[in-house]
Order: C-alpha cells, then sequence, then structure tokens
C-alpha cells in the first residue's frame, strides 16, 4: 500500500475549513492507503502559546480526529512532540533549507504580517520541520488543503537537494488535493482562508458549534449585494458558501443555481447552515463520548507513538550516518 501522511495543529477546535480541506479526506483514504496522521503541536509554538491551553486542545484535536473517523485500527495517530525524531530530522533539513526559499513562503509572510511581534525562527523554518514530518515516514502522498501546496513543492526541493547531495534517501512526495480542491474561505471576509486561529469566531465555523450557531453564523456571512445564487468571478462570499453546499450535499454548481433560482440568499444560506449542521452532528456526538474516556485517548496515543518512532528510527539513521553524525554505539 501506499503511505499517506497529514498532520493538524492544535491550535483550537477544527474548522469546518479544516474539515472539508483535510479530516473528511482523511477519513476515505483509510481504506486505501497506509495512513499516518499526527497533532502537530510542535508546530503550533511557531505562535505564542498558553501552556495550559495547548495541553487542553492537543487532547481535544487527538480526540477530533477520532471523532471524524480516523481510526487507530487502520492509521497510525500520534502526538508530533512525542516522537523526538521529527525534531531531530528537522535541525538536519533546516540546515539543507535556504534563506532565500524560505523567505518566499506565503503562510511565513501573512502569519509574520499577523504576529509582528513575535516573527520567531520557528515561524520561519516551519517549513524544514514540516518536511521532517513527511519525509520520515517515506510518505507517497500527503493530503493538505490548497494552503499548504507551497510548502509541499519546498519539502520536494529540499528532498532532491539532500537525494542529490548524499545519495538516495528520501521518497520524494507528492499532494493529495481534495477533489474538489477545496479551499474555504472566512464567512468574515471571503477573500481570506478560515482559519481556526482566527480572533473572530464569526469567521469560522467550528465542527462542534451547534446547530443554532450554525445556522447563525451562515446567515450573518458576508456575501454581495446581487441576491442571485450563482458561481461567478468576484463573488467570494456565494462562491464560498457553494462550495461549501456542494461539499457537504453532493450536487453541483449547476444543480445548486437551479434549486436557488428566483430565491434570496436568506433561503440559501438556511439551506446551507442546515446540511453542515446535519453533516457535523456525528462528529459532534462522538467527541463529546470520547471526551468522557481519558483513559483510551492516552492509550491511544501512547500505542502510537512507540510504533511512529520505531518506523521513522530507519530514515532518521540513515540520515544521521550519510551527514556524517558519529554513531552512538
Ligand atoms: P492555523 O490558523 O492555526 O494555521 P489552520 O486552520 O490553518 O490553523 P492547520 O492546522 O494549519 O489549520 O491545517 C490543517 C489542515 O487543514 C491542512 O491540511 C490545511 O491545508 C487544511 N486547511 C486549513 N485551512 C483550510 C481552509 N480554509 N480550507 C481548506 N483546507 C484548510
Ligand atoms: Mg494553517
Amino acid at each position: 500500500k501506499k503511505i499517506i501522511l497529514s498532520g493538524i495543529q492544535p491550535t483550537g477546535i477544527f474548522t469546518l475549513g479544516n474539515y472539508i480541506g483535510a479530516v473528511r479526506n482523511w477519513q476515505q483514504l483509510q481504506e486505501d492507503y497506509q495512513c499516518a496522521y499526527f497533532i502537530a503541536d510542535l508546530h503550533s509554538l511557531t505562535v505564542r502559546q498558553e501552556a495550559a491551553k495547548l495541553r487542553k486542545q492537543s487532547l481535544e484535536a487527538f480526540a477530533l480526529l477520532l471523532a471524524c473517523g480516523i481510526d487507530p485500527q487502520k492509521s497510525l495517530m500520534f502526538i508530533q512532540s512525542h516522537v523526538h525524531n521529527h525534531a531531530e530530522l528537522g535541525w538536519i533539513l533546516a540546515c539543507n533549507s535556504l534563506f532565500g526559499e524560505l523567505s518566499r513562503m506565503t503562510q511565513f509572510k501573512d502569519k509574520s504580517a499577523k504576529h509582528a511581534d513575535n516573527i520567531n525562527a520557528g515561524l520561519f523554518t516551519y517549513p524544514s520541520l514540516m518536511a521532517a514530518d513527511i519525509l520520515l515516514y517515506q510518505a507517497d502522498y500527503v493530503p493538505v488543503g490548497a494552503d499548504q501546496t507551497q510548502h509541499l513543492e519546498f519539502t520536494r526541493n529540499v528532498a532532491q537537494r539532500f537525494n542529490n547531495l548524499y545519495g538516495n534517501t528520501f521518497k520524494l512526495p507528492e499532494a493529495y488535493l481534495p477533489p474538489e480542491g477545496a479551499k474555504i474561505m472566512s464567512l468574515q471576509e471571503p477573500a481570506k482562508k478560515m482559519s481556526k486561529s482566527d480572533t473572530n469566531p464569526k469567521a469560522f465555523i467550528s465542527i462542534l458549534d451547534d446547530h443554532d450557531t450554525i445556522i447563525r453564523k451562515f446567515r450573518s456571512a458576508v456575501t454581495d449585494s446581487e441576491a442571485k445564487v450563482m458561481f461567478r468571478e468576484g463573488k467570494d462570499g456565494i462562491n464560498n458558501l457553494m462550495t461549501i453546499y456542494s461539499v457537504v450535499t453532493g450536487k453541483t454548481y449547476e444543480q445548486i443555481e437551479d434549486e436557488f433560482n428566483g430565491k434570496g440568499y436568506g433561503d440559501f444560506k438556511l439551506a446551507v447552515g442546515e446540511a453542515v449542521s446535519e453533516e457535523l452532528r456525528p462528529v459532534r456526538e462522538n467527541f463529546a463520548r470520547l471526551m468522557n474516556d481519558k483513559a483510551y485517548l492516552e492509550e491511544t496515543y501512547r500505542a502510537g507513538a512507540a510504533v511512529a518512532q520505531r518506523i521513522s528510527d530507519r530514515t532518521l539513521a540513515k540520515v544521521k550516518k550519510k551527514v556524517g553524525l558519529l554513531a552512538n554505539p
């Protein structure tokens, strides 16, 4: 089986963007691939975090993966910091990453504009650590949202450079974009992507929002003044709602345009809210149940880390030898 690997940061409850762009697809890939999914807690340190809150969010994020149907019997599931090989290979790859290429990363530019008081070295070398996450497991495919394609290209470049310098070591991973190519946008500023770390909760749907909250957030979603449900250039707000509705119901844009022909945005927004709430209902229920069983969660991530450590040891041992680190007998 081909290997799939992906991660998500414990920076808050997952949004509908994370769900549609990532986790929903991860669940579907489990049957056909050998999958590994992890909570990227080391990555989240690139933005200032409160310790107690981060610990809570990491546990919740792990439970959310399970609640979304990731199955530890089928997929390897772990917490990134529990497998120290990530940080170790991350350092070695940082030493093989160029200042120039890291400077061109749009996520670095976006996040350093947003956190101008804390433009730290980790934020800058984030792509080197992400490359380590992927290359340690010799992944064939990395299912990520459209916002991460540049980092994946970076990973391939670093892997290629390393292979050229030291001989074939890493498999070059390929992006596995969701079939719809979906990038879900903010409900309040539809030119920006939906992010779980957004400070305005009206901008995103959390996958644990209750029915009424979901309906209310869609009702106040920013659209345009045309009042026609049509997928067209420039209608960012409506396009986003149509994408969401299409992914959740399986309907095409054309079918959606027919369905709401002659109706206003109010009816459409309500229909989107109802469909999303229904889709997320099992996630809300599973999550509540899982958070009542901490022992099960702990046992699951402990076992996952042990396996991940063993698998990734193989790649790291090769790398250390190739770059000339003296073996510790
Ligand atoms: P943060 O704001 O803390 O960076 P995030 O919402 O961007 O949080 P990540 O943990 O960085 O979430 O990303 C997890 C996965 O979700 C990645 O595969 C990413 O590509 C995907 N993703 C994030 N935002 C969106 C979005 N708006 N639409 C589709 N996919 C997304
Ligand atoms: Mg992100």
